[in-house]
């Protein structure tokens, strides 16, 4: 207990809540506040949510990685995309909690303040980003970091993962967003890295972008790779 540590970006009213090498966002609005994603580590999220609003709280998921659902049972009811509830009922962790499945187009009204579904498939099938338009920015999940952004394993889908990005990018292009709220690595970032993302993902598809050996197998043993284009890249076998 007690491995969460809370920085603030007073200045877009959000909280980041760290954890060893993943952080949840808690979002506040005018009349309720919204908490993206439970961490990796066991810890009281929920008292600690409480130590810096007591707006009425919406829970959300990005999606149900591991590194984002361990406290998930503090919070009662979970939005969540419905192309990630089944794989997140495999979990085991849903048991005792009611689900509602939203899609894209949701809009989390806050209060002064509303937030956007963006559906995301590719790094999970229901993976999604909520779009903070009148703030211009995107609290992405796993979709946009520098990660490197692990697409290999359960649930991966790098065609539909580049249709993402490139969806995304459209947003960014046109003004939705600047900033970028990752659930990884270094927060914010700017929405251009979005772009580096797309590069890095097609040219490994393509074979031709240099990889190098990840400090790390995939389950089963296979050897990983990274690629990487300028700050951005990407776990890949
Ligand atoms: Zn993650």
């Amino acid at each position: 207990m007690g491995a969460t540590k809370v920085v603030r970006y007073e200045h877009d009213r959000v909280y980041a809540l760290e954890q060893s090498m993943v952080r949840s966002l808690l979002i506040i609005g005018d009349e309720r506040a919204l908490l993206f994603d439970a961490g990796v580590e066991e810890d009281d999220l929920m008292g600690i949510v409480r130590g810096l609003t007591d707006l009425p709280l919406v829970f959300c998921m990005s999606h149900s990685d591991r590194d984002h659902i361990a406290n998930v049972s503090q919070f009662g009811t979970i939005y969540l995309h419905k192309d990630e509830e089944e794989r997140f009922r495999k979990t085991g962790k849903a048991e005792g909690l009611e689900l509602v499945t939203v899609e894209e187009g949701h809009v989390f009204d806050l209060g002064g303040r509303s937030l956007r579904v963006i559906a995301c498939p590719g790094h999970t099938p229901g993976s999604i980003s909520l779009l903070d338009a009148g703030n211009g920015i995107l609290f992405s999940g796993d979709t946009v970091s520098y990660g490197p952004v692990y697409m290999f394993g359960d649930g991966r889908d790098m065609d539909a993962y580049i249709a993402t990005l490139e969806k995304l990018k459209a947003l960014y292009d046109k003004g939705d967003f600047a900033d970028v709220y990752p659930c990884h690595n270094i927060c914010p970032i700017d929405g251009a890295c979005i772009e580096e993302l797309i590069h890095c993902a097609k040219d490994l598809m393509a074979g031709v972008l240099e990889g190098v050996p990840a400090t790390m197998t995939a389950p089963g043993g296979a050897p990983v790779m990274e690629y990487h284009v300028g700050d951005c890249g990407i776990y890949h076998i």
